[in-house]
């Protein structure tokens, strides 16, 4: 191998092993650690990021890429090679723009104002959070600054989730689903009678939600000797490598879905993880490509999948043996209208699919105006209940159910949650694909086996880690770029069944 590019990853390998390092030590901190190891755990937090960003910042891998410029011109496009210049440059790039102490800065600050953001919820007390998110936005501002010139400052924020996305063409998008998304949901709740969700309330043991989850996890590909499931307040899924990919959850037991879809949502995330090429190991190519991607994983085994009848098909004697006070008398078909009920409602990881995306445009026009000092924080937690009941016709008469409901905001994940919608969307533009490449996928799904599935989104999607930008990878696969219409279409269709429409 060139000799310059051996120096290039063994210098990449070392940034890597610094952010992995990092990342197991946020983790630990959402696990495990006592709130007391709080301060010492953002120092440490500090230390690390700011020293993998010296790191990575430095002439010797500017000069580096500059050298391989040249040389990478015989290198086909899609070669490994070809493509960690190409992320490396841009990220480079990027990366020299923040300084080092900005990055340890917002590392301490949000290590600590994630634990404060925990009391605040816990007491639904919004204003032990304020100032926290205070110096938050500020220093989130700051960092959105270095990148001038810009059509708007929140376009290097979403940029960092969504490279290549602009924020014109989320709120092109988003205002394009809006109307017809309300138009869906007034004309469900004209009908609200026809489903009935009372079955998934009751009493629902713990540890056999754990061993169902656990059982339906490892049927979808999930290997647990590469990766393991632990209990968090907000559930996420973290890599420390390819083969060490964790998920989290958090059970309810009164209210069966909490658990049941969230394990298949990380899931969903953790198979894309440990689908990725191992040539990849410790380059930075070694996870996926966006969060709007991974979101379009975790959202099609969690909803296209899991929430489908087909699945049911196969699981729902299965779920009748694990709880059978709830559901022995329960038909399939009235469980799987249960687990598709649409109803407006307040806590957003709980949205139905019809919903869920409204949540994710009242964030996205909410950090627009906070980004823009437009909004007052003094004034969001009302802002947020009028947009609350603009959207959705309801709105929440506590800060815990309101305001302060996601940890993103506490985690200077500012930019971040127009993706999840981002990942609505690719979900079922993947997810149809996949149905006219593989034979009998319902009836595969319909018997309990995902193999074809995760086989073909391994070979088209994971095992690329971040080759090829999401652009690049959407048109390979599907032909064609990001599109809202074929989501819709997919809402229309499965709910005017289910209702009736
Ligand atoms: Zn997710």
């Amino acid at each position: 191998m060139n000799s310059t590019l051996e120096t290039l990853k063994m210098r990449l390998a070392e940034v890597v092993d610094l952010q992995r390092a990092s990342a197991l030590l946020s983790w630990e901190q959402q696990t495990y650690m006592p709130s007391g190891g709080a301060k010492a755990r953002s120092e440490q937090l500090a230390t690390l990021q700011g020293l993998a960003h010296r790191l990575f910042i430095t002439d010797e891998i500017g000069d580096l890429i500059n050298d391989l410029k040249n040389v990478s011109l015989q290198w086909n496009y899609d070669t490994d090679e070809a493509s960690l210049l190409r992320l490396v440059e841009r990220q480079y790039e990027r990366e020299r723009k923040i300084p080092s102490q900005l990055v340890s800065e917002l590392a301490s600050t949000t290590a600590l104002a994630q634990e404060a953001w925990a009391l605040a919820r816990q007491n639904d007390d919004y204003s032990i959070f304020m100032p926290h998110l205070q110096r938050v936005i500020e220093l989130t501002r700051e960092q959105a600054e270095c990148f001038a010139p810009y059509d708007n400052l929140y376009d290097p924020l979403l940029d960092k989730y969504e490279p290549g996305m602009k924020t014109s063409e989320v709120q092109m998008m988003f205002d394009g689903m809006k109307e017809e998304i309300i138009h869906l949901v007034h004309a469900i709740n004209s009908r609200s009678d026809e489903v009935d969700n009372t079955i998934l309330y009751g009493k629902f043991d713990i540890e056999q939600q754990r061993e169902f989850g656990l059982r339906v996890a490892k049927q979808f590909g999930y290997d647990l000797n590469r990766g393991r499931l632990d209990e968090t307040l907000h559930p996420f899924c973290t890599h420390f490598s390819i083969d060490d990919v964790r998920i989290t959850t958090r059970f309810d037991s009164e209210f069966l879905p909490s658990a049941l879809f969230g394990t298949m949502h990380e899931v969903g995330h953790a198979l894309y993880e440990q689908g990725i090429s191992p040539n990849l190991d410790r380059t930075g190519m070694d996870t996926g490509v966006s969060l709007g991607v991974h979101e379009s994983q975790s959202r099609l085994w969690e909803n296209l999948v899991g929430r489908s009848r087909p699945f049911w098909n196969h699981y729902f004697p299965q779920l009748q043996m694990f709880f059978p006070d709830a559901f022995s008398t329960v038909s399939q078909d009235e469980f799987y209208r249960a687990i598709n009920r649409s109803e407006p409602s307040l806590i957003r990881v709980e949205a139905d699919e019809v919903t869920y995306n409204l949540h994710i445009i009242i964030r996205f026009e909410l950090e627009l105006e906070l980004l823009s000092g437009g909004l007052h924080l003094n004034d969001l937690p009302a802002a947020w209940v009028e947009k609350y009941k603009d959207y959705l016709g309801i709105g929440p008469n506590n800060y815990a159910d309101g305001v302060l409901q996601d940890i993103h905001w506490s985690i200077g994940a500012i930019g971040y949650f127009a993706t999840y919608t981002i990942g609505n969307l690719l979900s079922v533009q993947l997810f149809d694909c996949a149905r006219k490449e593989i034979e009998n996928l319902d009836a595969d799904i319909a018997q309990g086996n995902f193999e074809a599935l995760l086989h073909w989104l391994r070979e088209n999607i994971h095992c690329h880690g971040s080759k090829f930008t999401p652009g690049e990878l959407v048109k390979r696969i599907t032909g064609n770029s990001m599109d809202a219409q074929p989501y819709l279409n997919y809402l229309r269709n499965k709910y005017s069944e289910i209702y009736k429409l």
